[in-house]
């Protein structure tokens, strides 16, 4: 029966952009047992900027713990089995906390914010050719909004309390992931401030080749090192959880959440790919042990480092801004939907956009554009448009988006993807699966498990020296089943779309001229 399977159990925290989850899985067979999921306030105080409470992210990571051991004392499951935590989480969304007070001392400035558009254009025009990919050759990125770095810049110029506590010596810089392992392993007495090489690789400070903090990236920022947290492998015990019903459990994984997705869709080949929809959207392709720079707008990126004495691998990655986000926006900001999920009928109803594209570059551009200035449009409207139609072409939207970093990725690697493995929250609408193929013209395949992101955390912290639950192998996860969609309509309507998409694409990026 089902309790004499039960091997050890391993846990992981995903902290996303739009919600909290915990989450126990069986490590002999990749059964999900148990989660519980809370959603995270995102605050707009002026254009362009994106904020979270990092108290609030810790606060409803306790919360996760405790409901889902809760969930599992009602199954039977003596949570005792737990044998380790991984976390994964948001990536480049910033924060500075004073280390004796182990108060955050500002907001959490969130990936998606604009607040440093002018800083990152002026860095721009600086540089030899006025070029955004000054620095890629040692971070793999170029110079945008997106990455950690400004952000922290922003931080130190613009709130005192951060100027103070650097001053002073009390600073510690972190992303999520360093904020919770700090918290959780003790905070202001003894608590751990460490990294992983994935989310380190996401800050604009980090020498993708040397794989550490850059002295002349810090300086070209103005950032004291001293502030930065220990970078770690993403497999290692890092330490044990403090407090609550899981003390004493190591912490053994950590993995931004789109290379926590690539492990966990078993991606370790050279070549093997996924894209995760959620509040933006990403596909990553693993390029094996070598760092491949990009010809068409991708990053280069770390893709894990599973072990202080195993090699690093990289990957290409096409970011896209917005994705689910648009979904929230149509429901938050115009109405037009009571709940994500309505998104789907509405759309579905129609069965096509009419002509319309709608272009959310609510955050400027991301892959292949890196265009900061570019700025939302709605076009090819009539009077015949509604909301069905604009529910479809924002549907569309995140199609045709992945259509242009798919092409990107094509190009870059010579060797064309055959088939597309997807996962992440937007996965569950059908019709978006369906589209995608058909904008794709390849099969679309989705796994039956949705949550990967949080089984690459779970199985990195399973696999860790000293735990040593789990071995990372593609035979732990025979069983898993997947939906297979295939492309239905034919390529040449898919191309005509598509180009209409593009035009709509140069609108959004010269409307102000
Ligand atoms: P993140 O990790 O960025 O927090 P998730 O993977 O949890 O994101 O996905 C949440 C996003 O997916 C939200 O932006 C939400 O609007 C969108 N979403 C969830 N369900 C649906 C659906 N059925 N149709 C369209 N979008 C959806």
């Amino acid at each position: 029966s089902h309790r004499i399977m039960l091997g050890p159990l391993v846990a992981a925290i995903d902290q996303g952009t739009s919600s909290t989850r915990f989450l126990v899985f069986n490590s002999t067979t990749a059964e999900l047992l148990s989660h519980h999921q809370v959603e995270i306030k995102q605050s707009f105080p002026k254009e362009g900027w994106v904020e979270e409470d990092p108290k609030e992210i810790l606060q409803s990571v306790y919360e996760c713990m405790e409901r889902t051991c809760e969930k599992l004392t009602q199954l039977n499951i003596d949570i005792s089995n737990i044998k380790a935590i991984g976390v994964t989480n948001q990536r480049e969304t910033t924060l500075v906390w004073d280390k004796e007070t182990g108060e955050p001392l500002y907001n959490a400035i969130v990936w998606l914010d604009l607040r440093t558009q002018s800083t990152v254009e002026r860095l721009i025009n600086k540089t030899p050719g006025r070029n955004k990919n000054h620095l890629k050759h040692k971070t793999g990125l170029p110079i945008s909004t997106y990455f950690s770095a400004v952000k922290l810049r922003w931080l130190m110029d613009n709130v005192n309390e951060v100027h103070e506590a650097i001053v002073s010596h009390r600073a510690m810089f972190g992303t999520i992931d360093s904020w919770l392992i700090w918290c959780l392993t003790g905070g202001k007495s003894g608590g751990v401030h460490c990294t992983d090489v994935t989310n380190a690789s996401r800050t604009m400070l980090f020498n993708i080749h040397t794989m550490d903090w850059d002295p002349e990236l810090c300086k070209y920022f103005g950032i004291p090192m001293e502030i930065l947290p220990r970078v770690r492998s993403s497999s290692e015990i890092y330490g044990l959880m403090k407090s609550g019903a899981l003390s004493g459990i190591p912490i053994s994984g950590c993995l931004g959440d789109q290379s926590a997705a690539l492990v966990g869709q078993m991606c370790f080949q050279d070549g093997q790919a996924k894209n995760t929809y959620g509040t933006g959207c990403f596909l990553l392709r693993n390029t094996g042990a070598k760092p491949v720079m990009s010809d068409h707008g991708l990053l280069t990126t770390v893709a894990y480092k599973l072990g202080r004495d195993k090699p690093a691998c990289y990957a290409l990655e096409g970011s896209v801004a917005i994705a689910g986000a648009v979904v929230r926006w149509l429901q938050d900001n115009l109405g037009i939907i009571g709940s994500s999920e309505e998104l789907e009928k509405l759309a579905a109803s129609v069965g096509t956009s009419y002509g319309c594209y709608f272009v959310p570059a609510f955050s400027g551009l991301y892959a292949p554009y890196w265009e900061p200035s570019a700025r939302g449009i709605i076009c090819g409207l009539t009077q015949f448009t509604n909301k069905s139609h604009l529910a479809f072409a924002a549907l569309e939207a995140v199609c045709f988006q992945t259509r242009e970093i798919l092409d990107a990725m094509n190009q870059d690697s010579g060797i064309p993807l055959t088939q597309l493995q997807v996962d992440g929250g937007m996965t569950s609408n059908r019709l978006l699966m369906q589209l995608q193929a058909d904008i794709l013209c390849i099969p679309v395949v989705k796994p039956s498990m949705p949550e990967t992101t949080a089984l690459g955390a779970a199985m990195a912290a399973g696999a860790a020296e000293g735990v040593s639950v789990w071995s990372l192998s593609p035979e732990d996860l025979s069983e898993v089943t997947s939906e297979k969609f295939e492309p239905q309509i034919n390529p040449e309507e898919s191309e005509f779309r598509y180009a209409r998409w593009k035009k709509a694409v140069q609108k959004s990026m010269n409307w102000e001229t």
